[in-house]
């Protein structure tokens, strides 16, 4: 059967298949989410971790710079005066390591006594940037916030005051970093520099990039970012944060408390993941076998839970055609509900036909004889009129049949008239039609058969009957008359009556015999 109607097997397999990937994929989402919180959580860490680090670091770069400069003080106020003395040590503090980028020094009103390298020529000329004026007044240890210099440079200034024994204050000694060129700063942050995108910067207490690994990001001020927002407030920590270009970043800061700096690590959060990504591909390709398993098994399944379903409906329509469950016995129903619905509808087909042939018999025959009524052999009559079939008839009725029901009640007379059918099925052909026509009278409808054929089936009947025992105990007799169509009448209703009128002269003529009709009236032997 063809229908546009979902298919049992096509709706379970869809439910079972949709279960099976949305149970996977939630299953895969759920670890790759776990994966990820726990690589954020890990990377933060780190992150935060390394700041510190490198916060720690700095500083103890900056105590070292102080430190160098204080021992070059105390080593030169006594040779302020000579010149040689003091270039040798600006020398000596320029080449001694790569911590400055340039070294200078200057009397008590920042005239410039010496400098390294010579090649920067302020000799005997006076600082007069921001950062030198404050450290000439304040005589104190000072590092400076980035300023563009006399060079154009980015420099950050650091400063150690000269007092003489006698606490005179003489001047300064003092280191340059420039921001934008190699020295050891740089090279103490950038030492982990990493290519996968993670990087480190450090910020002044004003936001304003001095180290980053890309070096045009330096002296850019962003402050507008949450993690410098919280170094400038004064807090370390790490969080995922959105940098300037508005990439997420996954950051760890740290400040540098002396000089109220801080340092930022971060990693972006797309290179952290990526791992991940390959962890739930990973897993996803590994269970593919597994899956195209599950998935035979669901099919399987499906099929195996609506075969029984499927052949039960297109037999159940073909029995119902065909007359018979053998098909339906055949289904192989190997589960409850299955096997339920099989017997189920075997019982009531059987049932239904047993009911469908019963009240067809019903009307076609006479119960008591299982001879066909007389309704049906009206219509077959005039079925056999209407394409004028040619036909003979045998009328009969019971000799005294009236003193059988007398003499031996009417359960023996009905018994009489059983004996007298089964009789009339003997006699006669395939073809012909025994009917019980009313009370003790009978027809016998012969297709294609000539008055003398017919009257010797009827002669035949006679002859047995005459000479057979019935159920009263002896023999009993019939008399009948026969007719034909169309020799002996146009029509059904003439014929019957020819009949009859030959029964009526066989019973006349001493009962017991067999008469065929004649048109005219005549009647012969
Ligand atoms: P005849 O030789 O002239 O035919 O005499 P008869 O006694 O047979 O007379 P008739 O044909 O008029 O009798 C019909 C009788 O058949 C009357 C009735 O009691 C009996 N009869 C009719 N139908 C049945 C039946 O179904 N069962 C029984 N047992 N008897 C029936
Ligand atoms: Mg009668
Ligand atoms: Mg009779």
């Amino acid at each position: 059967m063809k229908s546009k109607q979902l298919k049992l097997k096509h709706l379970i397999m869809g439910v079972a298949l949709a279960a099976f990937f949305l149970t996977s994929i939630g299953s895969l989402w759920g670890g790759y989410r776990m994966n990820v919180e726990s690589i954020k959580e890990n990377t933060l860490e780190t992150n935060r971790v390394y700041a510190q680090k490198l916060a720690s670091t700095a500083e103890g770069y900056l105590n070292e710079a102080f430190q160098i400069l204080g021992y070059s003080a105390d080593k030169i106020r006594s040779k302020m005066n000579d010149e040689n003395a003091l270039n040798q040590e600006t020398d000596r503090l320029k080449m001694q390591n790569s911590m400055f980028n340039s070294v200078v020094i200057t009397n008590a009103d920042g005239l410039v006594l010496s400098i390294s390298p010579p090649s920067i020529e302020i000799k005997g000329d006076t600082l007069t940037s921001v950062s030198a004026k404050e450290a000439l007044t304040k005589k104190t240890p000072l590092i400076s916030k980035p300023y563009k210099g006399i060079t154009g440079r980015l420099i950050i200034f650091i400063s150690y005051p000269i007092f003489s024994q006698s606490n005179e204050y003489f001047g300064m000694v003092a280191g340059t970093i420039y921001l934008n060129e190699q020295n050891a700063f740089n090279t103490l942050l950038g030492e982990h520099y990493s290519h996968d995108g993670s990087y480190v910067y450090v910020v002044d207490s004003d936001g304003r990039v001095i180290y980053h690994q890309d070096p045009s990001r330096v002296n850019d001020v962003v402050i507008e970012n949450k993690v410098v927002q919280a170094l400038v407030a004064g807090k370390s920590g790490a969080q995922q944060v959105v940098n300037t270009k508005g990439v997420e970043m996954l950051a760890g800061y740290s400040t540098i408390s002396s000089v109220n700096w801080g340092v930022v690590a971060q990693r972006p959060l797309d290179v952290a993941l990526a791992p991940s990504f390959d962890r739930v591909e990973d897993i996803a390709i590994k269970s593919i076998p597994l899956m195209l398993i599950s998935i035979f098994i669901v099919l399987w399944a499906a099929a195996r839970i609506a075969d029984p379903l499927q052949q039960l409906a297109s037999l159940t329509e073909e029995s119902l055609e065909s007359k018979n469950v053998k098909g339906l016995e055949s289904v192989r129903s190997w589960y409850f509900e299955a096997h339920y619905l099989k017997s189920a509808l075997i019982r009531s087909l059987t049932f239904l036909q047993g009911q469908v042939s019963y009240f067809k018999d019903q009307s076609t025959t006479d119960p008591l004889t299982g001879l066909t009524n007389r309704r049906t052999m009206d219509a077959m009559l005039a079925e056999w009129l209407e394409n004028q079939l040619p036909h003979a008839i045998i009328l009969l009725d019971l000799d005294h049949f009236k003193s059988v029901n007398d003499t031996y009640g009417h359960a023996v007379g009905d018994k009489v008239l059983q004996f007298l059918a089964h009789n009339m099925k003997a006699v006669t052909r395939d073809g012909d039609v025994c009917c019980r026509y009313g009370g003790e009278e009978f027809v016998i409808l012969l297709p294609m058969t000539t008055a003398e054929n017919a009257a010797q089936t009827a002669e035949q009947l006679r002859e047995i009957l005459a000479h057979t025992i019935s159920p009263c105990g002896r023999p009993i007799t019939l008399s009948a008359g026969v007719a034909v169509y169309p020799q002996m009448a146009d029509t059904t209703e003439k014929l019957i009556e020819a009949a009859d009128e030959a029964l009526y002269y066989a019973k006349q003529n001493g009962r017991n015999q067999v008469k065929v009709a004649e048109t005219g009236e005549q009647v012969k032997k």
